[in-house]
């Protein structure tokens, strides 16, 4: 069994973009600027934010921290967003999510310029995606796609199982592993709530790829020997023993799974670190290309 390790493929893409950045200074070009949205004192939301900013410092990707009060109006938000969407310094806009059910995600997401949309969740960007278009791919199945780079993992012609069909991972995980490239052409099955023999079907598949919010969801009586899973899943488990009070699980039974398989990544130190590694990767693309563009 062999880690995919998501603090080695990580760092070598933080690697790259900081030389690329560095180049950028060298030139005297613009140096990529993001911007966070954080709405409220959503602990998880906070630490991701955190972690986003502290990323883009050790990388010298410029950031700016926009902190909003939990009450704020919908239509507050999206003028905060217009701004950023205007500001010429300001190459990626980042709103982390949820917000609170007073705003409507839809229209926060729908408000952001398509070009700064460094998530790649706007529609506009999500269509490109699914065409095969250059575009911003969203970044946990992007960091997906860059830790079966990183690995060298084959996906032509094998069989994956993808569980959860959200429009943030599984679905667009999905797409982007079936579709003709040199790392999709497989055969995946979008598998979900409704799923009938889920087991079968991820005794099937060469690779899995968990993304339910479910602890540790995947047994190892659903794996076959030798295959390669990719747990996406983040849940905090209360854990009076750590000093936070909870402990982080994936969507896979870790400990019994992992003897099974040829390459399996953990949580933490998966996939949560490549995300943020792509959201680096899009927002240096974000600059780079509005420069060729102004
Ligand atoms: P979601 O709640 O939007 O979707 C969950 C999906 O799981 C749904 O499509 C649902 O149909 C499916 N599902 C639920 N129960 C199921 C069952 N019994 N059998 C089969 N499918 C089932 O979740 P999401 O936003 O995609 O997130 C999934 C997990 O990934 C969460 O733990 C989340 O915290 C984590 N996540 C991690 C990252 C990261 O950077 N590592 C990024 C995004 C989400």
């Amino acid at each position: 069994m062999q880690l995919l390790d998501g603090k080695v493929a990580s760092k070598a893409i933080k690697d790259e973009v900081k030389n690329k950045i560095l180049a950028l200074q060298a030139s005297g070009k613009k140096i990529p600027h993001l911007a966070a949205v954080l709405v409220g004192n959503n602990a998880a939301s906070e630490s991701y934010v955190t972690s986003k900013v502290k990323n883009c410092n050790e990388t010298g990707i410029k950031s700016s921290l926009l902190r909003l009060e939990e009450s704020i109006s919908e239509a507050e938000l999206l003028m905060h967003i217009k701004k950023l969407n205007d500001d010429e310094d300001i190459d990626g806009i980042l709103v982390q999510l949820p917000l609170p059910k007073h705003i409507s995600e839809e229209k926060v997401i729908y408000t952001i310029s398509p070009e700064k949309d460094v998530d790649g969740f706007h529609p506009v960007n999500v269509g490109k995606m699914v065409l095969g278009l250059p575009t911003f791919i969203s970044a946990t199945p992007f960091g997906i796609m860059l830790l079966l780079q990183h690995y060298h993992i084959e996906t032509t012609g094998k069989n994956v199982a993808v569980i959860g069909r959200s429009n943030i991972v599984g679905t667009p995980i999905s797409i982007l592993l079936s579709r003709n490239s040199p790392s999709g052409n497989a055969t995946v099955t979008l598998c979900h709530s409704k799923t009938k023999n889920l087991e079968q079907i991820c005794l099937r598949a060469d690779i899995i790829i968990a993304a339910i919010g479910k602890a540790e969801f995947l047994k190892s009586e659903m794996v076959k020997e030798n295959a390669i899973v990719i747990d996406v899943g983040i849940n905090r488990i209360e854990d009076k023993t750590k000093k936070s009070g909870y402990a982080l699980k994936g969507d896979v039974d870790f400990e019994k799974v992992a003897p099974k398989c040829n390459y399996i990544s953990p949580v933490p130190g998966g996939v949560g670190l490549m995300t943020i590694a792509a959201l680096l990767l899009n927002t240096y693309n974000a600059c780079v290309k509005r420069d060729i563009n102004s």
